[in-house]
């Protein structure tokens, strides 16, 4: 660190606003993973203390004083201008908000996800409805507040999840998703091709995919002394700091469920580890944002752990396990299964091709509800149109329909795009990455370390210290290009398919 006073005496600040941070990422994994149902309750006052503590930390006087004088300092170094860049942006984004709005927020949704969670089980949108009503009005006025002069509503929370992206190039994006991928879904489902993909559901017993799953963590190169592998409902990545870095999965009967889910969130727990020393515990040693922290799970999950190079060295591993069940079933037949196309109508259970076309009607529809006053009640049935009209399939319900994320009941508008831009952030790497080296030559090798540190060295390194699209320009020599996704897909279906 450079000699500056002023930032010396802010240390001791953002040292206590590490600390709650880190307290609060514990609570959180904690009732995911361990804490007792009837915990929630006195957690959820623990937890509202420390967010308190925060808010009033980030944007109290003091802090504010000592940010304006690391402002004049001419002594900082680049990270720690970084830092109060940061800081400063956190602390103008929660100053907006009034406290007694701040905390009423949080209590709102606090609640608000078993509202949800008990609507879904009853499959009954009526009795969530109010309360999405309530959270959506509650988005809108927070947004309407940190909106700089003539920024629509959605494009500030857009931004809030990924820096530099806005309505008018998520429009172009998507539109050449749609303009692509719709009409060579239907050209693929209406080949008549199928792929054979019944032995991968059957009575698969969890310790033995509990060894799988330890087994690929590692094998891709999770650090289990910096790390932890646990159980939740959905699987997840949580962070401390890089000695500390936490993934879960579930197991059921579908073998490649925990299977890719690990491979996916070994991804994402990478780009934790690789934060440098000197970053993490910072304000920026951390993923620079959900969509490239997304795209490093998807490269995993997919470039790598679905390419028929990655099994050559592994799938006897599958076959010890699981004799029984896959004996008799060859790598290729596997690799097949794995990668078979199904437009179907739950998101998170998706495969490869269709994944984003879910994502792509989500961004719709919260574009018309944020900015066309879309009405809530309406939601089931637009919803079903756009199922129809995209994927070809209609939900019979709205707990297979409208009422399967729990994201809006958590308030998270915006959110939902990461998802698709991290896949496509992911293939304009991997089409740079594939010019350095050969990537199924490593694979068939088991050599997976020059693939990691090709990340860790573009990538991870930089923290927060670098936006998705500044990553994105000095690794691949030019600005976000999507392109390179359709064109990644159709290549890879087209060829598996015969289209
Ligand atoms: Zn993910």
């Amino acid at each position: 660190m450079g000699k500056s006073a002023a930032f010396e005496d802010l240390t001791p600040y953002l040292e206590k606003i590490s600390a709650l941070n880190t307290t609060q990422v514990l609570f959180g994994w904690d009732q995911e993973t361990l804490a007792p149902k009837e915990a929630a309750g006195y957690t959820a006052g623990t937890i509202g203390i420390l967010s308190g503590l925060y808010f009033e930390l980030v944007t109290g006087a003091k802090v504010k004083k000592l940010l304006q004088r690391c402002e004049k300092e001419e002594a900082l170094t680049e990270l720690q201008k970084g830092i109060v860049k940061e800081l400063k942006e956190t602390a103008e984004k929660l100053e907006c908000i009034p406290a007694g709005e701040y905390k009423e927020f949080a209590e709102l949704t606090a609640g608000s996800a078993r509202v949800w969670a008990k609507a879904r089980q009853e499959n009954d949108f009526a009795s969530f409805a109010p309360v999405l009503k309530k959270i959506l009005a509650a988005q809108k006025r927070i947004a309407s507040r940190q909106a700089k002069k003539g920024q629509k509503l959605y494009d500030v929370m857009l931004d809030s999840y990924e820096k530099g992206f806005d309505m008018e190039s998520l429009d172009t994006f998507f539109d050449s998703l749609r303009r692509e991928l719709i009409p060579f879904l239907k050209k693929l489902t209406e080949s008549g091709v199928q792929i054979e993909d019944g032995f991968l559901t059957g009575d698969f017993r969890e310790e033995k995919q509990k060894e799988l799953a330890r087994f690929f963590a590692e094998y891709l190169g999770f650090d289990f002394n910096k790390g932890v592998l646990a159980v939740s409902a959905h699987p997840f990545t949580t962070n401390l700091h890089n000695h500390d870095v936490r993934i879960t999965t579930a197991y059921s009967d579908h073998v490649d469920d925990s299977l890719f889910s690990v491979i996916h969130e070994t991804g994402h727990a990478l780009y934790e580890l690789g934060i440098p020393d000197e970053l993490t515990q910072t304000l920026l040693g951390t993923g620079t944002s959900m969509g490239m922290h997304e795209s490093q799970s998807r490269f995993f999950e997919n470039m790598i752990g679905r390419n028929p190079a990655f099994w050559k060295p592994v799938y006897g591993k599958m076959q010890e396990t699981f004799p029984e069940q896959l004996g008799g079933v060859s790598r290729e037949q596997f690799v097949r299964a794995v990668n078979r196309v199904r437009p179907g109508l739950i998101r998170t259970r998706a495969d490869e091709l269709t994944y984003s076309l879910h994502i792509m009607l989500r961004y719709e529809i919260e574009k018309m509800l944020v900015e066309e006053n879309l009405e809530v009640e309406k939601l089931p049935q637009v919803w079903a149109d756009k199922y129809e009209e995209y994927l070809g399939v209609r939900p019979r319900n709205d707990s297979e329909g409208v009422l399967q994320d729990i994201h809006w009941s958590q308030g998270s508008f915006g959110y939902f795009p990461s998802y698709a831009l991290g896949s496509a952030f992911a293939a304009q790497l991997y089409a740079c990455m594939r010019k350095q080296m050969d990537v199924e030559t490593l694979l068939e090798h088991g050599d997976l370390a020059p693939i990691r540190e090709f990340l860790r060295k573009n990538v991870h390194q930089f923290g927060k210290l670098k936006t998705s699209r500044q990553i994105l320009r000095d690794v691949t020599g030019e600005d976000f290009n999507p392109d390179y996704y359709v064109e990644y897909l159709k290549e890879k279906y087209g060829s598996l398919y015969g289209i």
